[in-house]
C-alpha cells in the first residue's frame, strides 16, 4: 500500500514571501506546493498538508511551541506513516532536538526541513529539500527525528545550523550522516536508532527554567550571579572554551557556579567548539568544574544540551534529570 505522509507547515523561509520589511511567512503553502508538483505527484508517496494557524519566523520560537508541535504530530500519529515538519532554519536544530526527546521510542520518521530560499522564488532549495524529505519519509522506516537539508539526512539532536547563506546550512559535526542523496538515495540504516513503541508524554515547559551562560575573556561574576540567582532557573548550560575550560582564575565566578550547584541547579558543561567533546579535567581549569559538581556535556551540541535539560526538568525529578544529563538517551551524545 502507498505510504502516506503528513506535511506540517509551521513557518520559516520555505513558505515565506518578500514584504516591505523582508521575508515573512504567508498562508497558502499547500497550493504553492501542488502547483509546483503539477503532474509529478504520482511519483511521490501520498501526502496531506496541514498548515498551522500561527505561522512564525522561527527566530520567535518559544518553548511552548515545542509542546504545540508535538501535540499536532501526536494527534495524527496513528493516521500517517511519517511526518515532515516544515520549520524555519534559525531554530530548526533546537526543535529537532526537542522532538527527539519527546518522541523517544518512536517507530516512524519525523523529518524536519525548511530552506534558505523560499519555494516562491524561481531559484530555490525549498523544492529539493521537501522532495528529498518526502522520499526518505515515504520509502524508509526511519524511527528517528531527522533534519533533511541539501541532500543530507542528519540525526536531529546532532544537527546544527552551520551556515547563514550556504545551501548546505546543516551538518552534524559529531555524528555521521544518516543518509545522503546524489544520483541515488542512500540511507545508512546501520546508524539508525532501533524502533520503539510510540508512547509519548507532552511536557509543559517553564521557559525560564534553563539559561545559557557563555564564558568569554573578561566575563564578570556579576553576569553569572544575575543569571543563576533567579528562582525559576533550574538548569544552566555553561558554554566553555575548547575541551570544557572555564576561566577558573576568576574565583568569584567559580564561587557563583558552586553556590548554584549547592542550591540544586544542574549545570552542564558544553564546548563552544563546533566539533569534539568536553573532557572536563584535561586541563586544570576544567578540573575545577569537576570539584564544583558541574556535569560534563561530552559532545552534546548546545541545542541538544539546552533542549535535553528543558525536557528532563519538565519530566523527571532533579536527581534523575542530573543523572540522565550525563548519559546518552536517544543518540544525542557519545558516552
Ligand atoms: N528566519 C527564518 C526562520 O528561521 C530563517 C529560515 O527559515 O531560513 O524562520
Amino acid at each position: 500500500m502507498k505510504r502516506k505522509i503528513l506535511i506540517i507547515y509551521a513557518g520559516g523561509t520555505i513558505g515565506m514571501q518578500a514584504s516591505e520589511n523582508g521575508y515573512v511567512p504567508v498562508a497558502g503553502f499547500e497550493q504553492q506546493l501542488r502547483e509546483q508538483l503539477d503532474g509529478h505527484a504520482g511519483q511521490l508517496p501520498g501526502f496531506d498538508v496541514l498548515e498551522l494557524a500561527q505561522l512564525i519566523d522561527s527566530a520567535n520560537l518559544q518553548p511552548h511551541h515545542w509542546t504545540e508541535l508535538a501535540r499536532v504530530i501526536q494527534q495524527y500519529w496513528p493516521l500517517y506513516d511519517g511526518f515532515i515538519l516544515l520549520h524555519g532554519t534559525d531554530t530548526m536544530a533546537y526543535t529537532a532536538s526537542m522532538l527527539s526527546f519527546i518522541f523517544q521510542g518512536m517507530d516512524k520518521p519525523v523529518i524536519v526541513t525548511g530552506s534558505q530560499i523560499p519555494l516562491s522564488e524561481l531559484r530555490n532549495d525549498a523544492r529539493d529539500n521537501l522532495l528529498t524529505s518526502l522520499m526518505f519519509a515515504g520509502r524508509y522506516d526511519i524511527p528517528e527525528v531527522c533534519i533533511c537539508f541539501n541532500g543530507r539526512l542528519l540525526r536531529g539532536n546532532r544537527s546544527r545550523k552551520v551556515k547563514t547563506t550556504g545551501l548546505d546550512a546543516f551538518d552534524s559535526p559529531n555524528a555521521g550522516w544518516l543518509g545522503q542523496v546524489g544520483i541515488n538515495i542512500d540511507l545508512y540504516s546501520e546508524r539508525l536508532l532501533p524502533a520503539g513503541k510510540a508512547d509519548f508524554a507532552l511536557p509543559a515547559f517553564n521557559p525560564e527554567a534553563v539559561v545559557v551562560l557563555p564564558v568569554y575573556p573578561g566575563v564578570p561574576a556579576r553576569i553569572a550571579r544575575d543569571l543563576l540567582n533567579h528562582k525559576e532557573v533550574k538548569g544552566v548550560i555553561l558554554h566553555t572554551y575548547g575541551a570544557g575550560n572555564p576561566p577558573d582564575a576568576n574565583g568569584e565566578l567559580m564561587a557563583e557556579l558552586e553556590g548554584a550547584v549547592k542550591r540544586g541547579v544542574i549545570i552542564v558543561n558544553v564546548t563552544q567548539c563546533l566539533q569534539g567533546s568536553v573532557i572536563q579535567g584535561a586541563y586544570a581549569t576544567g578540573a575545577t568544574l569537576n570539584r564544583i559538581g558541574v556535569v560534563p556535556g561530552c559532545d552534546l551540541t548546545l541545542e541538544a544540551a539546552f533542549t535535553k535539560l528543558h525536557y528532563l526538568l519538565a519530566t523527571q525529578s532533579p536527581e534523575s534529570a542530573r543523572e540522565m544529563m550525563s548519559r546518552n538517551v536517544c543518540g544525542e551524545m557519545t558516552e
